[in-house]
């Protein structure tokens, strides 16, 4: 289980998150959608410990991370950082790393892996993605939706209780974005829990289990997708599906 209680995130006078709470159960896939500036990257971010939070709890299975900065904050982020994976709309590999390297660096030196093991282990991941053939490829010679491919491969190599999503296809033109789709549709029937930022509303539709509208730092609307879609509540969804021609 994942339970954010009470998110508050202020950036200067700004407050960017306003008491978000959410609960991410195992199997689940949730999708965060909502207008541009609302907080989502900011949210994503904070329950993975790359950001900081002024107030409000979240758990990670028996892990609590509150706002207090201190040794308990360092501990809870560290155990927190390998069980919840993240993907960047940028991808982020290392580009002097070939792909098999992008996949075994943290398995090797945060999991402490062997070599072998973790090598093994990326091989399989790799072809799980259709990526078996590139594992000695350099990033910069794969297209955009190859590269988000094997970030996909280094996030599930850390054997993740959930990976964040952060608009994962955004950068990608619509052939390369359907073959990530793919893969994480994939993932979701596997029953990987994942919570996704996206645009790619057919994925919301069809993928996601729950659907969470984030407006101005405050969850709108939450419901399943068939609520969300067809049956909106709120005007700020409705809003926010029209404005983007749903
Ligand atoms: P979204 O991902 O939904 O587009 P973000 O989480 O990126 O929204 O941003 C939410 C709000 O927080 C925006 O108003 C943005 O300008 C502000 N913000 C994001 N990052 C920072 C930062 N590092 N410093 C100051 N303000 C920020
Ligand atoms: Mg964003």
């Amino acid at each position: 289980m994942i339970e954010l209680t009470q998110i508050v995130k202020r950036y200067q006078q700004h407050e960017v998150l306003r008491g978000v709470s959410l609960s991410v159960a195992d199997g689940e896939v949730c999708v965060l959608l909502g207008p541009s500036g609302g907080g989502k990257s900011t949210l994503l971010r904070t329950i993975n410990g790359l950001e900081t939070f002024d107030s409000g709890s979240i758990r990670v299975s028996d892990v609590v991370l509150n706002a207090a900065v201190g040794p308990e904050r360092d501990e809870a982020l560290l155990q927190i950082r390998k069980r919840v994976g993240m993907v960047f709309q940028q991808f982020n590999l290392f580009p002097h790393r070939t792909v098999l390297e992008n996949v075994t660096e943290a398995p090797i030196h945060v999991l402490k892996q062997t070599r072998d093991a973790a090598v093994r282990n990326a091989r399989s991941i790799l072809a799980r993605v259709g990526m078996a053939d590139k594992e000695d490829a350099r990033p910069g010679s794969l297209s955009g939706g190859q590269q988000q491919r094997v970030a996909i491969a280094r996030t599930l190599a850390m054997n993740p209780e959930a990976i964040l999503f952060d608009e994962p296809t955004s950068a990608l033109d619509p052939r390369t974005t359907a073959e990530v789709i793919s893969v994480m549709t994939d993932l979701a029937a596997s029953g990987q829990r994942m919570i996704v930022v996206t645009h790619a509303m057919s994925f919301a539709r069809t993928v996601a289990h729950r659907v969470h509208i984030l407006h101005a730092g405050r969850i709108a609307e939450s419901g399943p997708p068939e609520q969300i879609f067809e049956d909106t509540k709120e005007a700020i969804t409705r809003e926010f599906l029209s404005e983007a021609g749903k």
